[in-house]
């Protein structure tokens, strides 16, 4: 495909934008980005981006994709309460559910910019929930990180989503096994995660060092819940004696990155810059934590120690939505909030954390996160002038992060293939995807209300 004539926000090193630019894709590949045209090969797919913006494609780096089933359920509630029914949730779900939703979050996600997604899973009562989320993902054509996380403790969760540390090492091994072919094609269209969900609350310090022991032995990264409330803070200092859920880890020998540490909320700039050193990255997810009443990350601080900062929805069940232009934009304004002070962290830096820095904390800083030769094409490509949102477009990157809405995107290319076209994913009948997934969240709720 050539895509012409485009204002191209490359998110390379230098942060450059090109005012009228030519991008060649072969095989899935960014091949050329010219300010010279480049005529197209014979029978090539074109796309006029004439007045349009292309940016790489969002990157998703925390969520849990069933959640779209139970938006607006549980609301108003202390954390711990809200996180009990989120794990009886477990008790409920079928195949079909974690099938039908990831396919349903996937074309919110997609048709919203977001081209990769991080599915942090926790629930694993049903055998083959992973593989149907998995499943139900990668058919909508989005870039797939699955997290296949474990919980071994504490009286929140139901005994029958509890395993032991063994178990959860045998299952996810049996889940890498099933997946090998994709997980190794360099186009890197699906990563695997393991983890422990989140140490202190609902995984002990023995099943983060089985995680982190798998993670090291088998080169694979883990993704797992830090600090989200003060609640989990306390909990450990109970429980262990020590103030401070990633100096606990640490001491436990279960803080060996390479990591992605979702929230990150309630750690001290020690523990920042333990993370700098053991190679952790933190998934920030602002609106959830704000839904949930959780705090306000560090993430000006984690910026200062060199923290990677990556920026994810967090699950419908607190956001509401999978919108990452929402994140985008609030993610920067908190900060300056907290520290009164309007340059604390520019569009520019919000716009790398949810693409490249979002990509080097996934280990994909190499494949995808900017528009450069040899990156996969993972692009997103915006109509800025015609949006009332937008005029007048002076500042394309402050306009990108500051007041683009997701329905300003027209079409979505992921690895090279146009999977959004005129803000629709093309190939299905979306809205009787989404009439289903209605009807499957009703059914849920109704079967999770005898439960919880
Ligand atoms: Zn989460």
């Amino acid at each position: 495909m050539l895509i012409e004539n485009a204002t191209v926000v490359t998110v390379d090193a230098a942060d450059r934008v090109l005012d009228r630019a030519w991008i060649a894709i072969t095989d899935g590949a960014i091949t050329a980005v010219s300010a010279e045209p480049i005529a197209p090969r014979p029978g090539e797919p074109r796309l006029d981006a004439t007045g349009k913006v292309v940016m790489p494609g969002l990157i998703n780096a925390h969520t849990h994709l069933f959640q779209v089933l139970i938006r607006g359920v549980y609301e108003e509630l202390p954390f711990v309460e809200w996180l009990r029914r989120i794990y009886a949730c477990g008790l409920a779900l079928t195949e079909e559910d974690a099938y039908l939703s990831a396919r349903s979050a996937a074309v919110e996600a997609l048709t919203s910019g977001t081209t990769t997604i991080v599915e942090h899973h926790f629930l694993n009562r049903v055998r083959d929930l992973p593989a149907a989320t998995i499943d139900g993902m990668r058919s909508m054509g989005v870039r797939t990180v699955f997290a296949r996380t474990a919980m071994d403790m504490g009286a929140l969760a139901p005994s029958q989503v509890l395993e032991a540390p063994d178990e959860a090492v045998a299952a996810c091994e049996a889940l890498l096994a099933s997946y090998q072919a994709a997980v190794a094609d360099p186009a890197r269209m699906l990563s695997v995660f393991v983890g422990p969900n989140t140490p202190g609350v609902s995984a002990t310090a023995a099943m983060a060092r089985a995680m982190t022991d798998l993670a090291q032995a088998r080169g694979l990264r883990q993704s797992l819940h830090l600090a989200e409330s003060r609640s989990v803070v306390r909990q450990v200092e109970r429980d262990h004696g020590i103030t401070g859920v990633a100096r606990w880890l640490d001491a436990e020998g279960a803080l060996r990155g390479p990591i992605l540490a979702a929230h990150s909320v309630h750690l001290d700039v020690d523990e920042l810059r333990l993370l700098a050193e053991r190679d952790v990255a933190i998934s920030h997810n602002p609106v959830s934590n704000m839904f949930l009443g959780d705090g306000i990350a560090p993430v000006w601080e984690a910026l200062e120690q060199k923290v990677v900062v990556a920026l994810g929805t967090d699950g419908a069940a607190s956001n509401n939505s999978q919108d990452m232009f929402e994140v985008m934009k609030v993610a920067p304004l908190l900060q300056r909030a907290r520290r009164e002070d309007a340059s604390a962290v520019g569009p520019r830096q919000a716009l790398r954390m949810a693409t490249i820095d979002g990509a080097r904390a996934l280990g994909l800083g190499d494949v995808i996160g900017s528009i450069e030769v040899g990156k996969r094409a993972d692009l997103v490509v915006l109509d800025l002038e015609a949006s009332p949102h937008t005029v007048a477009v002076h500042d394309v990157v402050s306009q990108l992060v500051h007041c683009a809405p997701s329905d300003a995107v027209s079409s979505v290319l992921v690895d090279g293939r146009l999977i959004v076209n005129e803000g629709r994913v093309a190939g299905i009948d979306q809205q009787a995807l989404l009439a289903d997934a209605q009807a499957a969240g009703m059914d849920l709720v109704r079967r999770l209300s005898a439960i919880v």
